[in-house]
């Protein structure tokens, strides 16, 4: 599309409307040149094809013609929704949840994880924990976000080989104490099984190899209020142990959602971290008055 790219912005709005599927022009007359989540539906009222987001939903919902795949699902699409947001992290949030709630046909499947899992980090082994029993907001020493057991072990392990750590002293095999284990000898542990170095050394190279999947826990006390402006909208994000629990167009309204209850959420972590934590944007802090 370099060709296309180049030429001046109204030349390529009136080529790809030419390009769009008949039926659906009419979809894309009032199309906002600003942030949103838009919908392609097909023939059925329930489950939608598509769902997507963009800062900028007409050049997104224009440029939709670009791979085979996406001229397939153009073709099964009988018209095309869309819900405007204030700015991206609004976007990013209706989309998870939308996408989670009715599963397009072709989205990659999101499904509520109740495996998710975390390694959690108290003494000298890391420990595989459950977010349906651990508060993950809230727990200090954990390190990463898993889809399940499998996933963590699998990560631990292949931070154990990039960093020479001990299989044996991480618990992911049997060793009999004081003697090496079978990668000390093949000199892919660096041997604290078996004196080559302290116990200490390794754990502070499992500490470092570790930190860069260190999870936040919630830094405030209770809710918090996001906000986020467009040129003709402003949206407060209400936002609690890294659950997004609604929108809303004014604080006076926030009343009722900051109320609800609210457990670790994992595409809420995933989506929140930076615009929360980085002091980007303007945070109201909603914890009731003590
Ligand atoms: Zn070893």
């Amino acid at each position: 599309m370099a060709r296309r790219q180049s030429a001046p912005r109204l030349e390529f709005e009136a080529a790809a409307i030419y390009e769009y599927p008949e039926h659906l022009r009419p979809s894309l007359e009032a199309l906002p040149s600003l942030p949103g989540v838009y919908t392609f539906h097909g023939d059925s009222d329930t489950l939608p094809l598509y769902i997507g987001k963009s800062i900028n939903l007409r050049s997104r919902i224009l440029s939709h013609l670009r791979t085979p795949d996406e001229a397939a699902m153009l073709r099964q699409s009988r018209r095309i929704s869309w819900v405007r947001t204030a700015g991206e992290v609004g976007a990013l949030l209706l989309e998870a949840k939308l996408i989670k709630e009715q599963q397009p046909l072709f989205n990659k499947r999101l499904r509520r994880n109740r495996q998710l899992c975390s390694l959690l980090l108290n003494g000298a082994q890391p420990q595989v924990v459950y977010a349906k029993e651990i508060d993950f907001a809230h727990q200090p020493g954990l390190y990463g976000l898993f889809a399940n057991r499998r996933a963590a072990l699998q990560a631990l392990q292949t931070i154990a080989d990039e960093h020479q750590l001990c299989y044996g002293l991480l618990g992911l095999e049997a060793v009999t104490r004081g003697r090496g284990c079978f990668r000390s000898a093949l000199k892919r542990c660096a041997g604290a099984c078996c004196g080559k170095e302290s116990e200490e050394a390794h754990h502070q190279r499992l500490l470092a190899a570790l930190a860069k999947l260190q999870l936040n826990c919630w830094p405030w006390h209770g809710p918090i209020a996001m906000k986020e402006d467009a040129v003709d909208m402003t949206e407060y994000h209400i936002i609690h142990n890294w659950l997004w629990l609604g929108s809303v167009t004014s604080l006076s309204a926030a009343e009722a959602l900051r109320r609800l209850p609210a457990g670790f959420d994992h595409d809420g972590y995933k989506i929140l971290c930076k615009p929360l934590l980085t002091g980007q944007a303007e945070i109201i802090d909603l914890t009731d008055p003590r």
